[in-house]
């Protein structure tokens, strides 16, 4: 049994990912300042006598023992990171050398949710860890982008400079239960539309692609990087490789619920990422691990999930 940390525990992904590691065996103390994340989604969790919910803010230090530490705190969709984006920015990289930094003191292994958004707009398709990007640094997602570029650096650095052991994994769009209905990312945005019979928003003409992973599959990916003890460090992508036009993707998502919304176009906000799909090739080499869901059973759980909250 191992004593567990997961910064941005009562988020989507951690949500899902301190269920995981209970299951398993684990303590698990689950930090959150709670902007994005909800006790809604840990509230199942709360009688476990092995889970530990702390109210902190990643931005300031936290003094705790344990052996493993997954960096998760940081909001994701656009809107939320860009509601306020300079605590973004303070986020990702005030947040990641504070987790360092306890990880340098208990000799903690220490995982941090890297993102395809360190790619930026891709030119190379699909895109590989050993492409370095296309990201504007002074644009309305920079606060994101530049903050999970500057937390990968930080990594590598504590790893060189002090021997820390470090994972990091460049996670791709992933959806699933837990997903807040309102917090503006395409997958609750049309799902939630399509229930209730509203228009489905597609920003710009729909001709941007993405590759959504289911996440049970990327909470499998990121354990296995968490415990692959052959000096692994990363950064690994972790994503489904399926690649669908946001068009398309909505007209499937009104086919799966039966929906009677109709196609509205929007206009594209600024530095919206044209094409993504991961290049998985390393991660199936280093961790023996590819999704497993196919996103038509995962949206359709997805779906359920929407229904009963919504
Ligand atoms: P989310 O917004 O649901 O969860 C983020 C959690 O971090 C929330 O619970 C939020 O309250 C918490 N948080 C934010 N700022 C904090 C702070 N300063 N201190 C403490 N807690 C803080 O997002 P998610 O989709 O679960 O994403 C989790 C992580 O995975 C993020 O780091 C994100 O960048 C990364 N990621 C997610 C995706 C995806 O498709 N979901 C893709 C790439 C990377
Ligand atoms: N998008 C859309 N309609 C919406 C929400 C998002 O067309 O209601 C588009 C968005 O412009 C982007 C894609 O869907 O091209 C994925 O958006 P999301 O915010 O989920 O994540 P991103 O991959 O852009 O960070």
């Amino acid at each position: 049994m191992k004593r567990i940390l997961v910064t941005g525990g009562a988020g989507f992904i951690g949500s899902h990912l301190c269920e995981e590691l209970l299951n398993r065996g684990n303590d698990v103390i689950c930090l959150d300042n709670f902007f994005t994340g909800s006790k809604d989604s840990i509230r199942h969790l709360l009688d476990n006598n092995r889970f530990e919910l702390v109210r902190h803010d990643v931005t300031k230090e936290y003094f705790i023992e344990v052996d493993e530490i997954y960096n998760l705190a940081c909001p994701a969709s656009p809107p939320h990171y860009q509601y306020n984006p300079i605590k973004t920015a303070k986020t990702s990289v005030l947040g990641v050398i504070n987790m360092l930094g306890l990880a340098k003191r208990c000799k903690a292994k220490v995982l941090q949710a890297s993102t395809s958004e360190v790619y930026g707009d891709p030119i190379v398709h699909p895109q590989k860890e050993t492409y370095w990007g296309n990201v504007n640094p002074i644009g309305i997602r920079s606060c994101y982008d530049e903050g999970k570029r500057m937390a990968e650096t930080l990594m590598f650095d504590y790893h060189r400079q002090n021997n820390v052991d470090i994972r990091v994994v460049r996670i791709f769009n992933t959806y699933g239960p837990n997903m807040d209905k309102n917090d503006g990312r395409v997958v609750s945005n049309f799902i939630v539309q399509a229930l209730q019979n509203k228009d489905i928003t597609i920003y710009g003409d729909g001709s941007q692609t993405r590759s959504f992973c289911y996440v049970s599959d990327l909470v499998a990916g990121m354990i296995k990087m968490m415990e692959n003890e052959e000096g692994f460090n990363g950064p690994v992508n972790l994503g489904n490789p399926v690649e669908t036009s946001i068009l398309d993707f909505a007209k499937f998502i009104i086919e799966l619920t039966n929906s009677k919304s109709k196609i509205v176009f929007l206009p594209l906000p600024s530095d919206d990422p044209t094409q993504r799909k991961p290049d998985i090739t390393l991660a199936k080499e280093k961790l023996n691990w590819e999704p497993v869901v196919n996103v038509k059973d995962g949206l359709l759980k997805t779906i359920e999930y929407f229904k009963n909250v919504i």
